[in-house]
């Protein structure tokens, strides 16, 4: 394989005969030791780890036989990508109920803001419940309040924080919390050119709040959460809360491929994949201080290297093929954000693009789930071309649970129709066993690494490219 990709040749055999399967799984074990090796130093944007993951794929890229996507002649591969990072350094926060002040033990409340000084001042408390949504409830000037329901509500949160509201109150167990303000300690990121305004986050031990004389009076409401009629609720309580952090600006890149297609004209598909992770995340002391992010997303970035190498290796498609490793998907898909806000190509020419993000979870012979189903109008085709291949498509349910939490999305809502289709989606025991076990902890390295579907899923995507990418079979875009 190593001999055959020096250069690039672009007359090799369409098939791949089932004997490489072996070749596949060995390459992605490969590039997953590397990239989550310790070395990458669980590859934080900004930092050497960052620099070092670039370069390896790079390297690999170009040796495959692709060329730069930047499409800019000034930042070859390398589009940069402007962050500002927030750390937090003071915060004090105190509640109000109508009969006076509620005091929570200090070590039982903290709090993260996002601007030099956030300042809020008796802002009232609504009570959201667990996971469901809240719209179209207006939260401008309001402090939505959660239960922490586990990883899910990250994500809850983030939208919680960049929906107007002057603050977002996250309840729960300590051991719930830990990680959550483990993660917030190192600090923030967000796109230097997004000026929206995002709300602290404010982090509250259950068992601490509900011990309080000023709470017990409503606490019996943040049991109706659970119930399937649960209505947000607003709450006898104000918030106030004077934080203050420290900026800095921090430059990060997405690397960005292209595949020469005989008819550029013709559009192009897109296959991406985020390269960062949470670097060291842990504090100073601890057993295990780097998460590694050898599922989330070594993997994703492993399938779309050998994806380009057996592509480059085949017959030479219509359409160009651009490959994006994004950077800071991990606080809010930034980097994708950034390619669509300033793409090497018009995105109306992107015929489709395929996510390939926590790949390395089924084993092979699993059905796949398709994350982003029925929201743009080549779904029915990716089906089609799916069940050629005679693979299974599992129900959506649970790969409904991640549509906003990967990379596609921000592609969709920038209107380019994007897809996420893996065997990891597929299987929610599967899935919540490592949401429960790895997911963004240092545990999640290549000890015992799961390939069998992803390897499977690379060739799934080997059809699904050269089908997109082929102007005969799946005529141009629709203006
Ligand atoms: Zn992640």
């Amino acid at each position: 394989m190593l001999l055959a990709s020096a250069c690039a040749p672009m007359t090799r055999p369409t098939s791949v005969p089932g004997g490489d399967a072996r070749a596949i799984e060995t390459a992605l074990s490969r590039h997953i030791a590397v990239l989550s090796s310790d070395a990458f130093e669980g590859r934080r944007p900004g930092t050497e780890g960052e620099a070092k993951t670039l370069r390896y794929l790079a390297e690999e890229w170009q040796a495959i036989g692709l060329e730069s996507g930047t499409n800019d002649p000034a930042n070859p591969w390398y589009a940069p990508v402007d962050l500002v990072l927030s750390m937090p350094s003071s915060g004090s926060v105190s509640f109000t109920a109508s009969a006076g002040t509620v005091n929570l033990p200090a070590d039982a409340v903290t709090v993260f803001g996002t601007q030099r000084r956030d300042l809020v001042r008796d802002a009232p408390l609504l009570f959201v419940g667990n996971v469901a949504p809240v719209e179209p409830i207006e939260l401008v000037g309001r402090v939505p309040m959660l239960n922490y329901a586990g990883p899910a509500s990250f994500e809850r949160i983030e939208h919680l924080a960049s929906s107007g509201a002057s603050a977002v109150l996250v309840m729960g167990s300590k051991a719930d919390l830990a990680p959550l303000i483990e993660a917030r300690s190192h600090g923030a990121y967000r796109l230097a050119s997004d000026d929206r305004p995002l709300a602290p986050v404010v982090l509250v031990v259950r068992e601490a709040a509900l011990a309080q004389p000023g709470v017990k009076p409503f606490a019996g409401r943040f049991l109706d959460a659970d119930r399937p009629d649960f209505k947000p609720t607003a709450l006898p309580l104000t918030l106030s809360l004077d934080t203050r952090a420290q900026l800095s600006d921090v430059r990060t890149h997405n690397l960005i491929g292209r595949l020469p297609g005989r008819d550029p004209a013709a559009g192009a598909v897109l296959v991406l994949s985020h390269w960062d992770h949470f670097g060291v995340c842990r504090p100073e002391g601890s057993p295990d201080r780097i998460c590694n992010g050898a599922v989330d997303n070594a993997s994703g970035l492993a399938m779309m290297t050998e994806l380009a190498r057996l592509l480059a290796r085949g017959p030479r498609l219509d359409r160009d093929v651009y490959f994006l490793a994004t950077t800071a998907e991990e606080w809010g898909l930034l980097g994708t954000h950034a390619f669509a806000a300033e793409p090497p190509l018009p995105l109306s020419s992107l015929v489709g693009a395929f996510n390939l993000d926590t790949g390395a979870l089924a084993p092979r012979g699993r059905p796949v789930a398709v994350v982003g189903q029925g929201l743009a109008p080549f779904d029915a085709e990716v089906r089609r071309v799916i069940e050629a291949t005679g693979r299974q498509i599992a129900g959506d349910a649970t790969a409904v649970r991640f549509l906003r939490r990967q990379d596609g999305w921000a592609l969709l809502q920038a209107d380019v129709p994007t897809v996420l289709v893996s065997g990891s989606y597929a299987d929610e025991e599967l899935l919540d066993r490592f949401l429960r076990t790895r997911y963004h902890q240092p545990s999640d390295t290549i000890e015992g690494i799961e390939l069998g579907g992803a390897t499977e899923d690379v060739l799934l995507h080997l059809a699904l490219i050269r089908h997109f990418a082929d102007k005969g079979r799946y005529p141009p875009r629709a203006e």
